[in-house]
């Protein structure tokens, strides 16, 4: 090279695969010459940078992890950063792992050797979103430091600029770093230290302590070195050197080499402290892979999604109990309270039956939502509910649904025994607007907890062998309904391309008590606000529905001569023999009279005459005027059914949890049988969704028409349903 520009001499060093090579080759391209160093096989790559001034002369040093002889190649790197004294030293680091890469750094500062680190692969770093503070890294190692991509060539540039300005002021670079080695090592390295700086101990090559460790390691170049300049200083060292060394073996069990390394680490990591920030999100894109390998596995990730389904069913519908029962029961002792302290009437009857219902029907739900709707946000918050979508989606979508509609199928009854209510209600997970619409429509069609008591009551009469198996059939023939009512919605009304599916899934996260609470009222609070007036104002329209209008006079006076001819009875009762067997008829036939009173009055209300007109058109599924009381009243709360059919059939309001008086009227009228059952259970599980579940409907839609629609559609649906197997059965048995 023929130049009179000053020459800089610099040596590439690095670990293997650091990328020194490719720094080479960017910063000197075709200006490269290869050969060997003298005497071995190690290649040996010169190359040359022009600059105005100067000319950069580099020489890519072999690849190595540490500079403690044990091999040819580090031997090199050693022996040419020593004995050639190139000007400035460019170490070259994997920025990804730094920790691993500064142990050849250090070594090299611990030789006193002025120093450019090169951070390079910084590509890889920003891509795992780690940040390095290099301010901080300089300051800390006292060099200059560098960021490079070699691969494309990026901050060659600054790092030709950085070894001309170093260059000139050269002096000014540190003396070797020093580092404590503990307290084991470091008094006798100070005194090691002393021995060689007072004999000048090959000090013209080498800093003392650095020789002085090479003696603690025991490398065999320095030692023989040393041999060779003085037999009694180097066997002065080499004796404290096998003391330290016997001691450490007595009471550490281990040698000084393997504290050394141990404490350069120790040194490098607190060097890195705040220097290497990994980013908190892209930590937690990392971590969320890690765990969606597991969450979103083949047959790991359904698994698991059944169970969590089936955790929050539980936990709505178990828990949710618990305040449910307390609220129904506080407001069951308001309507007896009423009852008791007014006289009986039609302002009685509005307060117990229309609006203490009323309001304890709008509250009864609240537990059970404030339970779904938190399970649903701890759900979205923590970024599961989009793995559910991602497992699910491709089943649903086929349906016109999307996969987060699984919950609100679930929570409706999609396990039997759910409510429509926070079903409804849980359809706001999915943002597309014509799934979310489909769901809302279709999940009233699952088994709920209200529409349970009607199946068990009429497959025990009924199916008495097989009760297990028909209420199976029935949880399918409601998902197969949903599915399919579904895909024809989807294809008919609600027409329109699905939305498509966001694959991107948003990290895990921890979501926060506050953020699960907040969210839980907020939506809770919507509920109460905006359902609960409409809610009530229904409840008294029912109530008005089955009440008025009022038996006419003189039917009434029959009923009050029937019971003043009993009161008379009891009255003139005495204590004669069989005192209480009469008494006791009394009473029962009181109690007929206040049934049939009761039936009476329901006949003849505007519910009553709704079901007795729509009697010859109901006979197609089967259905008796009875029956179809019961389905109107069915529309207030579909426990409804069975106590009205109770009034209906003079049984007095039968309890859901105590039928048997039902059943055994419904065993022995001859008009009952199989045929009609399985088309009343047919009906019951597809008919209008009762009136709180309307009204979430209207809410969750945003509009009442749909809300409409659903009670029309359903019972069309259902009637049309029930119908067509009454009619098939008929035919065929
Ligand atoms: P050497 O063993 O230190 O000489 O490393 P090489 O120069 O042979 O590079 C090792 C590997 O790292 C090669 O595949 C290079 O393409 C790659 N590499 C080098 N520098 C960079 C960089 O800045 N970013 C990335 N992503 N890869 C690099
Ligand atoms: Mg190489």
């Amino acid at each position: 090279m023929k130049s009179n520009k000053p020459k800089i001499r610099i040596a590439l060093t690095g670990n293997p695969n650091s990328g020194k090579t490719t720094l080479f080759n960017a910063l000197t391209g075709s200006r490269q010459h290869v050969g060997n160093y003298p005497g071995i096989t190690v290649e040996k790559k010169e190359g040359f940078v022009e600059s105005p001034e100067h000319v950069l002369h580099f020489v890519d040093l072999p690849g190595t992890y540490s500079l403690t002889a044990y091999s040819q190649e580090e031997l090199v790197a050693r022996n040419y950063i020593i004995i050639e004294k190139p000007d400035l030293v460019v170490d070259v680091v994997n920025a990804a792992s730094l920790e691993r890469n500064l142990y050849l750094a250090l070594q090299i500062l611990e030789l006193g050797a002025p120093l450019i680190l090169a951070l390079n692969m910084m590509d890889e770093v920003r891509k795992k979103g780690i940040t390095l503070n290099t301010s901080l890294l300089e300051q800390r190692m006292g060099c200059r430091v560098v960021e490079t991509v070699a691969r494309q060539g990026k901050g060659k540039q600054e790092l030709i600029e950085t070894i001309i300005s170093l260059k000139s002021r050269k002096d000014e670079l540190k003396a070797p770093v020093e580092i404590s080695y503990g307290p084991d090592l470091d008094p006798v390295l100070n005194e090691m230290v002393a021995v060689i700086k007072e004999s000048g101990f090959m000090t013209e090559t080498y800093p003392a302590r650095w020789i002085a460790l090479k003696y603690l390691e025991s490398d065999e170049e320095i030692i023989s070195e040393g041999r060779r300049k003085s037999r009694d200083i180097s066997k002065k060292l080499e004796g404290a050197a096998e003391e330290v060394a016997e001691h450490c073996l007595k009471t550490l069990k281990t040698y000084p080499e393997a504290i050394i390394a141990d404490y350069r680490y120790g040194f490098i990591s607190s060097l890195l402290k705040d220097v290497v920030t990994r980013d908190q999100q892209r930590q937690r894109i990392e971590m969320s892979d890690h765990v969606d390998r597991f969450l979103t596995h083949r047959m790991f990730g359904p698994l698991f999604m059944i169970f969590v389904l089936y955790m929050v069913y539980n936990l709505t519908f178990f828990v949710g109990d618990i305040p449910l029962s307390l609220i129904e029961d506080f407001f069951g002792w308001m309507g007896d309270m009423v009852r008791g302290v007014m006289p009986d009437g039609l302002l009685q009857s509005l307060l117990a039956s229309g609006i203490i219902d009323g309001v304890g029907a709008v509250l009864s739900f609240v537990p059970l939502l404030m339970i779904i709707f938190f399970c649903i946000a701890f759900l979205e918050d923590s970024g599961y509910m989009a793995r559910v979508a991602y497992m699910l989606d491709r089943v649903f979508s086929y349906f016109g649904l999307h996969g987060c509609s699984i919950m609100p199928f679930i929570v409706s009854g999609g396990i039997a025994g759910g409510c429509a209510v926070p079903g409804i209600m849980a359809a706001r997970t999915l943002r597309s607007p014509r799934e979310k619409l489909a769901t809302i429509l279709t999940a009233p069609f699952m088994t709920c907890g209200a529409k349970l008591p009607v199946f068990l009551l009429l497959a025990a009469i009924f199916f008495p062998a097989n009760q297990a198996l028909a209420l199976f059939m029935i949880t399918i023939l409601a998902w197969a309904s949903a599915l399919l009512v579904s895909k024809f919605l989807r294809s008919t009304i609600i027409r329109g391309p699905a939305t498509p599916f966001v694959m991107e899934l948003p990290p895990y996260r921890m979501p926060t008590l506050r953020g699960l609470l907040i969210h839980t009222w907020e939506r809770t609070w919507q509920y109460i606000k905006k359902a609960g007036t409409i809610i009530l104002a229904i409840s008294i329209i029912i109530w008005a529905a089955m009440t008025f209008p009022q038996l006419p006079e003189e039917r009434l006076e029959y009923y009050d001569s029937q019971a003043a001819i009993l009161n008379d009875d009891l009255r003139s009762l005495n204590g004669d023999a069989g005192f209480h067997e009469k008494m006791a008829e009394i009473l029962s036939d009181q109690e007929r009279i206040e049934f049939s009173l009761a039936e009476d009055q329901l006949a003849y209300s505007y519910a009553g005459r709704v079901g007795t007109f729509l009697e010859p058109l109901s006979s197609w599924a089967g259905f008796d005027w009875r029956i179809n009381i019961s389905l109107v009243g069915g529309f207030a709360a579909k426990e409804v059914i069975i106590s009205t059919l109770g009034t209906a059939y003079s049984l007095g309001a039968v309890e859901e949890d105590d039928t048997s008086s039902l059943a055994e009227r419904i065993k022995q009228d001859p008009d009952w049988d199989a045929k009609r059952a399985i088309s009343l259970i047919i009906f019951v599980l597809l008919y209008a969704p009762c009136f709180v579940a309307v009204v979430a409907i209207a809410r969750e839609s945003g509009s009442w028409k749909w809300a409409g629609f659903a009670m029309v559609f359903n019972t069309v649906f259902a009637f049309g349903f029930s119908t067509a197997v009454y009619q098939t059965l008929n035919f065929f048995i």
